[in-house]
């Protein structure tokens, strides 16, 4: 399958159309931004990781009955997708407080929850992504009762599977932002990412930090937390 017209290219990604109509490509790069872009800068070998990691949580996912816009990995870069209808809704769960959770609400990084939360935010750049709740959505149109259910319940399951996964891998799943889209059937599944750049990980047994965080806070050693991620998730 070769990528023909770009039709979008995003901060982190570029998305090509294909001979088919239903199927695009998505091209992961190496850019990182933080802040609503206002910081830039390079991850080396960034793409390449999160395209893999991605691939390989979408096809894990599937595995446990999660429906995914996941085709084929095409390249190291490169995966065919589903075309969706992005449903403009960043959709986040948190197992323990970190970022803007402990900002908002003035407590400490690490509490571990009894339960996980979610939270919507709308995907809108311009706005600078606000939170909103699930009756904003809807008087906004962005979606329906029954999607934002079924999107609730998979977010949920995907909670499940993906920290189950990476205990194995002695990492803890502090949190993560989901993307869901509307097949032409209108069939929700699961689209865009999940990496470094979308999840926060630490190491289970340290609190290190493996993911975005430490380019955001200006950490050091980024390159190296992505890395360590793929190391352990293909060394299982
Ligand atoms: P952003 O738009 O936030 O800068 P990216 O650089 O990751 O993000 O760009 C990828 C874009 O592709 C995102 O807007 C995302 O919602 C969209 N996308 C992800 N998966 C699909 C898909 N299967 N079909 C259509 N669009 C998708
Ligand atoms: N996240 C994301 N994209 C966004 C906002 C958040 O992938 O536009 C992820 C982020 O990496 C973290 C989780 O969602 O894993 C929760 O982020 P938070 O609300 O704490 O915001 P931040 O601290 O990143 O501003």
């Amino acid at each position: 399958m070769e990528k023909l017209e770009q039709i979008y290219e995003g901060k982190a990604k570029k998305v090509f159309k294909t001979d088919d109509e239903n199927l695009y490509i998505v091209s992961y790069k190496d850019d990182a931004t933080a802040f609503n872009g206002l910081k830039k800068g390079t991850i080396v070998g960034k793409g390449v990781i999160n395209n893999k990691m991605s691939n390989m949580m979408m096809q894990l996912l599937e595995k446990h009955g999660v429906k995914t816009h996941y085709v084929k990995e095409l390249s190291d870069r490169d995966t065919l997708v589903k075309k969706v209808s992005i449903v403009p809704l960043e959709v986040i769960i948190r197992n323990v407080s970190a970022g803007s959770f402990s900002k908002h609400y003035g407590v400490e990084e690490g509490i571990v929850f009894d339960e996980p939360t979610i939270e919507f935010s709308y995907k809108n750049d311009e706005l600078g992504d606000p939170l909103l709740n699930a009756y904003h959505a809807l008087a906004l149109k962005l979606a329906t009762k029954e999607e934002i259910e079924t999107i609730k319940t998979m977010a949920f399951k995907v909670n499940e599977v993906l920290t189950e996964y990476f205990k194995g891998l002695n990492i803890r799943l502090v949190d993560f932002k989901l993307e869901f889209g509307r097949l032409p059937s209108g069939e929700i599944v699961l689209a865009d990412e999940i990496s470094p750049d979308t999840c926060r990980l630490w190491d289970l047994t340290t609190n290190e930090k493996l993911d975005k965080d430490r380019f955001r806070r200006d950490m050091g050693g980024v390159e190296d937390a992505y890395n360590e991620v793929m190391k352990r998730l293909t060394s299982k």
